[in-house]
């Protein structure tokens, strides 16, 4: 068995298998913390290449290295921890090796190489606080208010998501390029001049709430397309694929899909004028939003699922048998599907399984990128 195997073993483990004080969860966490100072250190070597301007500033102030050395020491702590725990050190002894090679690493002067000034950048920064923050948040709630209690932060095929997470952010600027085509062709097209002296006059919160309701209509239809035209469902069955919901699971989305999705649900709010505050704070519900709709929590939201979407909404959206095909297509607000028909949420019951009905879809994220444009097997 090779050593990676060994690693992905070790950290799919049941959860009955390795209780607390078992070393596995210091252990993890070892490798999670060296990783993450691995790539801090990277992106502070290649800053042209992988650092969002927005974020250069952040990089600059002197913060990046403090937070890097916590990071560190944490993947030392607890590597330490672990090594002593655990039976198997695998995990213990990965965890410090990344993390002395990050040290390393990050001790060298950081002479940027790359320093001219690159029109494309990924953002392997936004990345890292996207895990962080979205992981930090999630991955304690799932664990303690979980719908699937056996499932796992390591469940079946977590790798192929998160590697989906880190393309979405490291191609951050591509995607926020193509989005914006076409609200820029409607407004060439289209004289809004009428409907944006409304909607500017609007109170603010108010403005977010029209955001909400105009992104997922047009959302809604565009998601009922994807799962309409045997074309389109080719894309769309990717995001379907997933045998487990967590927090994780949304990102898997092919990235065209993503990008036709994203730039017709932006039309309204870049053509009807809305302020940029209330666009910023739609984009950071959304960006919680759809984690939330995704993740395996089990909490009862049954006071507010008439009105907003809820992780037992989007579950059943997922689901993979009879009753769950083509239903749930809202991802904010259950209303239009109950407008438009395709309402399904038995009172207190969940999907009995997920994925696409039927099979199909290839595993792996390249073998996925190209299973659309690939010949239907008959
Ligand atoms: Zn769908
Ligand atoms: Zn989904």
């Amino acid at each position: 068995m090779s050593i990676i195997e060994e690693i992905k073993n070790e950290l799919e483990k049941p959860r009955h298998s390795r209780p607390l004080g078992s070393g596995w969860l210091s252990g993890s966490g070892s490798i999670l913390a060296g990783l993450a100072g691995l790539l801090i250190v990277m992106v502070r070597f290649f800053p042209q290449t992988f650092t969002m301007p927005e974020l250069a500033m952040i990089h600059e102030s002197g913060y990046v290295t403090v937070f890097l050395r916590v990071v560190l020491l944490l993947g030392y702590v607890f590597a330490l921890i672990s090594i002593l725990l655990s039976r198997n050190k695998v995990l213990g002894w990965t965890g410090l090796l990344i993390s002395l090679v990050a040290s390393l690493l990050g001790s060298m002067p950081a002479t940027a190489v790359g320093q001219e000034t690159q029109a494309l950048y990924f953002g392997l920064d936004y990345f890292i606080v996207n895990v962080l923050f979205i992981g930090f948040l999630f991955v304690p709630l799932e664990r303690f208010l979980p719908y699937k209690k056996e499932q796992t932060v390591f469940r079946p095929e977590w790798q192929e998501d998160m590697f989906y997470y880190l393309v979405s952010s490291m191609l951050v600027q591509i995607l926020s390029f193509l989005t914006m085509g076409p609200s820029i062709l409607v407004n060439e097209i289209v004289d809004m001049s009428g409907v944006i002296a409304t909607i500017v006059a609007l109170p603010f919160w108010v403005q977010v709430v029209v955001i909400m309701v105009a992104t997922d209509f047009v959302q809604y239809w565009v998601h009922r397309a994807f799962h309409t035209f045997p074309f389109l469902w080719r894309f769309h069955s990717i995001h379907h694929s997933t045998q487990s919901m967590d927090w994780l699971a949304g990102a898997r989305m092919h990235f065209l899909e993503i990008a036709v999705l994203r730039g017709l649900t932006a039309v309204p709010i870049f053509t009807l004028g809305f302020k940029p505050e209330a666009i910023q704070v739609y984009l950071m519900i959304v960006y919680f939003y759809s984690s939330f709709i995704h993740s395996n929590l089990g909490v009862n939201f049954s006071l507010i699922e008439r009105f907003l979407v809820t992780p037992r909404f989007h579950h059943w959206h997922h689901g993979s048998e009879r009753a769950a095909i083509d239903i749930n297509y809202a991802t904010h607000f259950p209303l239009l599907d109950w407008l438009f028909g395709t309402h399904h949420l038995p009172k207190g019951a969940w999907p009995k399984k997920y994925g696409v009905a039927g099979g199909g879809v290839p595993k792996g994220y390249f073998k996925q990128m190209v299973h659309p444009f690939k010949k239907p097997e008959k």
